[in-house]
């Protein structure tokens, strides 16, 4: 039977309406997100298959977050296979709802290990990771100030809007001086919490750990840092950049994910046992929701342990990192200098950046995310490259000589690493 149109009512017509006038606006304004349809070929990564309207194309991708190539690693997907054979393909249930395997418990156990915690918990994905557990503790005591650096992800944002009655200060991006500017002029007696994240995603920066812990033990305040873009990646065991500095031990709770350095999908919290405790029994995103399925834990927890043991794929990714960046620099392509694996490379208008985002992909069988507003402001849309450890040489040269092609000159500055 077919379904009922919605201008049927007077309320979906002017739904109808609205959604159509947006999607327009998006259209014009060149920020319609379009899906590329990329097939991962996990034999020949990063090397995909692109389902392109005229057939079957082979891209390079050179704007996946599997940083590593943690999901194509052997070791990952055998784990994978296995879990699958053995536990079949769901969890069958939410955590509490005879959803819990030993896989899901010696992921977290592995977790907690890696940032130094007394435990640590499994969510869904990284976004409900932030979400759910930001509510969960800012609802917990009454009067909470939250301090949020202004490039925060829409997920830690999603957590602290939703915490009831919850006073909310942005400070600017990685400036001290405003942090503890907004520091000082709360009220001494309030709970506090700063929350950050250590390499910031889209422009690539790094946050100063260490100094934002001495500025929330002088002002009494918690620390959630999201270590999203990092944990795999940095640090002596993976750990993130939390390891890498040394501070991982002053931060009160450090949110990652599965999905990025480690290749597979999850998110989760590490902190305090009693904290991680409260939130695995208070949080809606936990509770009312099935459990990650036993082949993405089994995964995962393959993964976490191969990545701490061998440094070699994060030597890999720095040194391939070193590489595209002074082949972009030696082309003088404009890009924004960041000391991470994150390269932005600068279009500067929406519309524009599809248009170079489309030539790379059906003219060079090159795939780069267009990156548009509202993810960065207006004016600096810009192309975000990943170097992986297995993006070869001459990968790097086509990319090159490609971005040479399509991009247009770039006349702002660009500011200093
Ligand atoms: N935090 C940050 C900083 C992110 O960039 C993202 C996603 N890109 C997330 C959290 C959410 O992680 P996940 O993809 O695991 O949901």
């Amino acid at each position: 039977m077919k379904s009922r149109s919605l201008a049927s009512t007077t309320t979906g017509a002017t739904l109808l309406a609205h959604c159509r006038d947006t999607l327009g606006a998006m259209r014009r304004e060149g920020r319609y997100r379009e899906f590329a349809h990329l097939e991962k070929l996990a034999g020949r990564f990063p090397v995909y298959r692109w389902h392109a309207p005229a057939g079957l194309q082979e891209v390079t991708v050179w704007s996946s977050n599997d940083y590593l190539g943690m999901g194509a690693h052997p070791a990952v997907l055998a784990a994978a296979t296995r879990a699958i054979d053995q536990h079949g393909a769901g969890a069958g249930g939410t955590r509490n709802i005879s959803g819990t395997s030993p896989l899901h418990a010696a992921l977290e156990a592995e977790l907690a290990s890696l940032h130094g915690k007394g435990g640590a918990l499994l969510f869904g994905s990284g976004y409900i990771a932030n979400q759910a557990a930001l509510t969960a503790v800012l609802e917990a005591l009454p009067g909470f100030w939250v301090f949020s650096d202004a490039k925060n992800h829409a997920s830690m944002i999603a957590g602290m809007r939703h915490a009831k009655d919850v006073k909310r200060v942005i400070w600017k991006h990685n400036d001290l001086a405003d942090l503890e500017a907004r520091l000082a002029a709360a009220p001494p007696e309030a709970p506090k919490l700063i929350a950050f994240e250590s390499v910031y995603s889209m422009d690539g920066d790094i946050a100063p750990i260490g100094a934002i812990c001495d500025l929330a033990e002088r002002y009494g305040a918690l620390t959630y840092l999201d270590e999203v873009h990092a944990v795999g990646l940095y640090g002596a065991t993976g750990g993130g950049i939390s390891e890498r500095d040394g501070v991982a031990h002053r931060v009160d709770l450090i949110e990652g994910t599965l999905a990025k350095g480690f290749g597979v999908l999850g998110g989760y919290v590490a902190g305090e046992a009693d904290l991680v405790d409260f939130i695995r029994s208070v949080a809606g995103g936990l509770i009312f929701t099935t459990a990650l399925p036993p082949a993405v834990a089994g995964a995962a927890l393959e993964s976490v342990r191969q990545l701490k043991r061998d440094n070699a794929r994060r030597e890999t990714l720095a040194e391939r990192g070193a590489a595209l960046k002074a082949a972009l620099d030696a082309a003088g392509l404009p890009r924004i200098p960041a000391p991470s694996h994150i390269v932005p490379v600068m279009v500067g208008e929406a519309e524009l950046c599809r248009q170079v985002a489309r030539r790379l992909l059906e003219e060079h069988g090159l795939y780069a995310t267009p990156i548009n507003y509202p993810t960065v402001p207006r004016g600096t849309e810009r192309l975000r490259l990943c170097a992986t450890p297995f993006h070869t040489d001459a990968m790097i040269a086509k990319l090159i000589t490609a971005l040479q092609a399509v991009l247009p000159r770039w006349e702002m500055p660009l500011a200093a690493e």
